[in-house]
């Protein structure tokens, strides 16, 4: 590759912001210590609130976006790292605070990496990315109850936002675990993509977009939910006597209205996800229990490969609940 490369600039200019794949040099790249080849970045919830209009997190601009990439180490002054060692990036800021992974050349701080598990390749890694890492941290929690108390077998689990990143990879996850798998989704046409990823059923997202009731029928022994509002205090009324409800996202609200009762009788938990500040021990776990719980067959017939210059055009899709499954962001395109 010649000293020039391409990225994604995203600049305001007064109240416009605006998105140009410019031809750049690793001059332009001003953090961390760790120079990286990109092979592939994807598109999150995240990303789009980005690239639309910084989503309040970019403080500078011009910024190159991208939460997420995989790729091999070209450079390296951080003693962690050699040339040639295949990475992983996800959160840590990067994208927001720091520049990110929609570029063929990116510039980190070393300590942000986790060397990719030989069992995984590149293109796999951001397959799952950071919607992929969060369904692992939230299967795990789920899981946790079994571990502790092996005679309390976990059987039926409920994923909210069931077509988007975190859900569909999350459906698979759980079933490979051997859970029972309820989807909730908003889109009936999506039915058998999502039984086709291990749904053992799908429930309309309107059936759980009411007031919840106090305390409901003890339906799940663990929840992924992804959207926030009436749709999660619905599913925690919903949850059987110390069972786990793994809080990712907010793709509807940020608001959650709910009681106490659940808790107190249920002994029912709620178990934030904090994908971006995970530390790096924890990653390494994570990432090298990926190949054995994703079964990339499945998920790889519903990714959508862009380029740089397609993303701009696909992300605002995301914003919009549109996208069922990945996208990724092959740099080489
Ligand atoms: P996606 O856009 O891929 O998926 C979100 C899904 O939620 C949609 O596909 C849709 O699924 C559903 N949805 C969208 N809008 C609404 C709405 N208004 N009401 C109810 N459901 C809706 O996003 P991701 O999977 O990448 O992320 C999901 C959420 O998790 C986001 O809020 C994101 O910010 C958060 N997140 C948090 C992380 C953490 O570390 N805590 C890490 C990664 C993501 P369907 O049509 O099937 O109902």
């Amino acid at each position: 590759m010649s000293d020039q490369f391409k990225a994604l600039v995203l600049n305001q200019e007064g109240e416009n912001f605006t998105r140009q794949i410019k031809s750049i040099d690793k001059n332009f790249l001003k953090h961390g210590d760790v120079t990286i080849k990109v092979d592939y970045s994807d598109l999150n919830f995240k990303d789009g609130m980005i690239l639309k209009n910084g989503g309040r997190l970019v403080k500078e601009f011009p910024h190159i976006p991208g939460i997420d990439f995989s790729g091999s180490v070209l450079e390296s002054e951080n003693s962690k790292f050699k040339s040639g060692d295949e990475v992983i990036l996800t959160g840590f800021r990067v994208g927001e605070i720091f520049y990110g992974g929609y570029s063929q050349i990116a510039k980190v701080n070393g300590d942000f990496l986790v060397k990719k598990p030989k069992d995984l390749t590149s293109k796999q890694a951001m397959i799952l990315g950071t919607a992929g890492f969060t369904s692992l941290m939230a299967a795990f929690s789920i899981k946790e109850n079994e571990k502790v108390f092996p005679n309390e077998k976990i059987k039926n689990v409920l994923v909210t936002g069931a077509t988007g990143g975190v859900g569909s990879i999350a459906t698979v996850i759980l079933n490979k675990m051997g859970y029972n798998v309820t989807a909730v989704s908003g889109k009936e046409s999506k039915t058998d993509f999502l039984k086709s990823l291990g749904a053992k059923s799908v429930i309309n997202r309107s059936d759980f977009d009411k007031d919840p009731k106090l305390i409901d029928k003890g339906l799940w022994d663990g929840v992924v939910d992804t959207v926030g509002g009436k749709i999660l205090a619905n599913a925690i009324v919903q949850t059987n006597s110390n069972g786990v409800i793994a809080v990712c996202g907010n793709a509807s609200t940020n608001e959650l209205n709910t009681n106490v009762i659940p808790f107190m009788l249920r002994g029912i938990k709620l178990y934030g996800m904090d994908s971006a500040n995970c530390n790096i021990n924890r990653r390494e776990i994570i990432w090298g229990e990926a190949a054995k719980l994703v079964d990339f067959s499945l998920l790889e017939k519903s990714i959508k490969i862009v380029s740089l210059e397609e993303l701009i055009e696909t992300y605002p899709k995301i914003l919009k609940g549109e996208i069922s499954g990945r996208v990724l962001v092959d740099l080489n395109k």
